[in-house]
């Protein structure tokens, strides 16, 4: 299998046939985020994709349930593309249960509903979609790209199609200064767009990106760990899932919390109101055991 540069995919993805379609991030603007940087966005080779396909179909073609298509929004090729490609993994993989993605907003925004539907019609059964916040002011900040309304749009335009929402929200990326209203305004947000799954994770200021730069600037001051929770208590508190997986058990986060919405929501900030209360650090995960 020909896997370019550094590959990453959801913890859900794990037993999954993972196929790079592309290298590198269409956006790839974002400050916190150093997985992409200097990799210009390509398509790979149609030869080198096809030889994966096939490679993967021989070795373990009737085993592969799920395919996850990486990197960084393969959502933005044509649709007509990603038809012709479903319809050879589904070739390739005859017992195939689920497609999964990465998707931007603005790539999802740049389809028609019919053409997601179509995707969802040929394989596609969830897109992963980085939120990090619903707060407009933030979202400028990071230069995510888009507004609150865009993604907010973009994610329901997914959920209309049938297609299943996974979206991760960054505690932390407001910094000290936003951190309450990022919180208020995610929580809203995740209220209005009904994802079927949330991650929270933690942002990590990573070396080499612009968010490390503004820093050392004191232009960014990161909540401390006890503030990160008083965070995720409010953002928790604003956001009302009629169902779905509320997870922030990211290997980033100093106190790992699975909330099942809507029945686990009250245990969870009960936990999170005990914790800030008693700031006892021995509840949190210590530095070194943290990871993106
Ligand atoms: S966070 Fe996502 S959209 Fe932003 S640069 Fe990184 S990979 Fe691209």
């Amino acid at each position: 299998m020909d896997y370019q540069g550094i590959i990453i995919r959801p913890p859900s993805e794990a037993d999954s046939l993972i196929l790079q379609i592309t290298v590198g991030c269409s956006h790839n603007k974002c400050t916190f985020c150093p997985t992409y940087k200097g990799v210009n966005f390509k398509l790979k080779d149609q030869a080198i994709i096809d030889n994966d396909i096939d490679v993967a179909s021989r070795r373990f073609g009737n085993f592969v349930r799920r395919v996850f298509l990486c990197d960084g929004d393969v959502l933005i090729l044509k649709t007509e593309y990603l038809l012709n490609l479903f319809s050879k993994l589904r070739r390739a993989f005859p017992h195939l249960q689920r497609i999964g993605l990465y998707g931007n907003a603005k790539s999802i925004l740049r389809k028609t509903l019919d053409e997601l539907v179509m995707l969802k019609e040929n394989g596609l059964g969830i897109v992963y979609l980085g939120v990090e916040s619903g707060n407009d002011e933030v979202l400028k900040r990071v230069k995510k790209g888009v507004t609150g309304k865009q993604m907010l749009e973009a994610g329901k335009r997914i959920l209309e199609a049938g297609i299943k929402l996974s979206v991760t929200v960054l505690l932390g990326i407001g910094g000290k200064e936003l951190s309450k209203i990022h919180a208020i305004d995610t929580g809203k947000l995740l209220t209005e767009m009904q994802p079927n799954y949330v991650g929270a994770l933690t942002v990590m200021v990573i070396e080499g990106t612009p968010l490390y730069n503004e820093q050392r600037a004191g232009k960014f001051v990161l909540p401390s760990p006890f503030e990160l929770l008083e965070e995720l208590k409010v953002m928790i508190e604003n956001t009302d899932l009629k169902s779905g997986l509320f997870m922030a058990n990211h290997a980033s986060n100093y106190l790992p919390l699975k909330i099942r919405m809507p029945k686990d929501k009250r245990h969870a900030l009960d936990l999170l109101d005990k914790v800030i209360l008693e700031r006892n650090s021995d509840y949190l995960k210590p530095e070194y055991f943290r990871a993106l």
